[in-house]
């Protein structure tokens, strides 16, 4: 037996692995990696594969950075641990919620901490309805959200996400939350132009809250592009007429930058590509670049005056974890002193585009969307009349295990795929990550036809 092997049968007979899509892992065998350098990863039996989803979506700053296990390890030696329940702090955690509050839009000015996305989004669920609790109007329960969104695993977070999936799982949405459209152009708005295809999606918002009642809504929930939900980038119209509709009911709007933030959309938040001004912003993954697992709730003075001044029952072990405090800080100083997220938005950015949208001849591809770092391609059978695949997920699939026969890391949502590279990736990286990527798309469609 090779050494995978023997791995694959440890890992087979006892690891439990999330979001396994059915049987078959145990006869395939999980592949194993073994280390990561930059943008590549290296398996268990040497080969090295572009990562073309940073993880995650998160290595923003890529992987095999010293300065981060240094800042570990200076932390673990001097405070490994300690709480920030009641009325207590430490520096890591101070330091990392100014250092938020001076990077976040308009006055996002104050930091509750979590460990994950999932655990900052249930964080927010109960922010919302705390806070309308403190206001005086405790009938404001109502969350909506968007079909299609992942919020996180979490049964809370789960139940603001819409995927259905998990939901016929059972026991999710728990009550009070409300799932509306999103505005995926290519896949539903074919009758329409994109403009105004993305004002009616928005608008299906006014059509929620009318319908069950102004007075019983406390927020609306989105990302600013759908990314695990297949990077599905709303048609221009679609941001400023949420941000009206939000703004004439007072509801308050929870913008998830899990994904977005820290530079993949080419500005520090996808709220600022967006112009959106969030009351709460949800935040993980490249705030450490996933090399230490946090997130955290950044809301503005007006929701942190609210909570401040009430008894908020609610917190994690964790919550402002001084390792990871420390990790963050020193990834988000790589990060602004490196200058990555101009190059992103100067530079990479727009060479990804222009070679990631080169795609768009390709028989098998619809539609390519991509801004800053994260892209979609949309797989169809037939690029005239959109017509889905007979066996939906299948192409999508397919072509997934074709990139990786081809050591690229591509990702699929159904008949979506997706890329969300580190944000250090080179040009020379790029283009072999769409060189890669056309061959695997071709190999795919001789697949398909055979
Ligand atoms: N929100 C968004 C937009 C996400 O993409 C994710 C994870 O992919 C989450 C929340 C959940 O984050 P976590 O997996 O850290 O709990």
């Amino acid at each position: 037996n090779s050494p995978t092997a023997e791995l694959q049968a440890l890992d087979a007979a006892h690891h439990l692995h999330p979001f396994t899509h059915g049987a078959g892992l145990a006869e395939k065998g999980a592949r194993v990696v073994t280390r990561a350098e930059g943008c590549w990863l290296t398996d268990s039996d040497g080969n090295r594969i572009l990562d073309g989803m940073a993880g995650l979506w998160c290595v923003n700053i890529g992987y095999g950075r010293s300065e981060l296990a240094d800042a570990a390890h200076r932390q673990m030696l001097e405070l490994p641990f300690y709480n920030t329940f009641f009325q207590t702090t430490h520096v890591p955690a101070l330091n990392l919620a100014a250092k938020l509050a001076e990077l976040a839009p308009g006055d996002l000015n104050h930091v509750f901490f979590a460990s994950s996305g999932s655990e900052a989004n249930d964080t927010n669920l109960r922010l919302v309805r705390t806070y309308w609790q403190e206001k005086g109007q405790p009938e404001r329960q109502v969350v909506i959200s968007r079909w299609n969104a992942y919020h996180g695993s979490s049964v809370g977070s789960g139940s603001l996400g819409g995927m259905k999936g998990m939901h016929a799982q059972g026991g999710m949405p728990i009550p009070g939350i409300h799932h509306i459209d999103q505005p995926n152009w290519w896949s539903e708005g074919g009758y329409a132009t994109p403009e105004a295809f993305g004002l009616e999606r928005a608008q299906a918002l006014e059509t929620a809250i009318l319908e069950i009642g102004p007075e019983k809504v406390a927020a609306f929930i989105a990302e600013p592009i759908q990314g695990a939900g297949g990077v599905i980038v709303p048609p221009e119209t679609y941001w400023p007429e949420i941000q009206r509709i939000a703004k004439k009911y007072g509801i308050l709007l929870i913008v998830d930058e899990v994904i977005c933030g820290f530079g993949r959309t080419g500005n520090w938040f996808g709220s600022q590509t967006y112009d959106i001004q969030p009351d709460i912003m949800t935040v993980a993954k490249g705030l450490s670049s996933g090399y230490q697992p946090i997130g955290a709730s950044i809301v503005t003075d007006d929701v942190a005056k609210v909570i401040e001044n009430t008894e908020f029952n609610h917190g994690y072990t964790y919550s402002g974890h001084p390792v990871a405090c420390a990790v963050a800080l020193e990834n988000l100083r790589i990060l602004e002193e490196e200058g990555i997220v101009d190059r992103v938005r100067d530079e990479t950015g727009p060479y990804l585009k222009e070679r990631f949208e080169s795609l768009a001849d390709h028989p098998l591809v619809g539609e390519v969307k991509i801004v800053g770092m994260m892209g979609s391609l949309a797989l169809t059978p037939d690029k005239v009349t959109r017509a889905p695949f007979a066996e939906p997920g299948t192409a999508g699939l397919i072509c997934r295990e074709r990139c990786f026969a081809n050591n690229l890391i591509m990702r699929h949502v159904y008949d979506r795929m997706v890329i969300s590279p580190p944000l250090v990736i080179s040009k020379d990286e790029i283009d072999t990550l769409v060189e890669r990527a056309r061959k695997s798309l071709d190999e795919a469609l001789e697949q398909l036809k055979a």
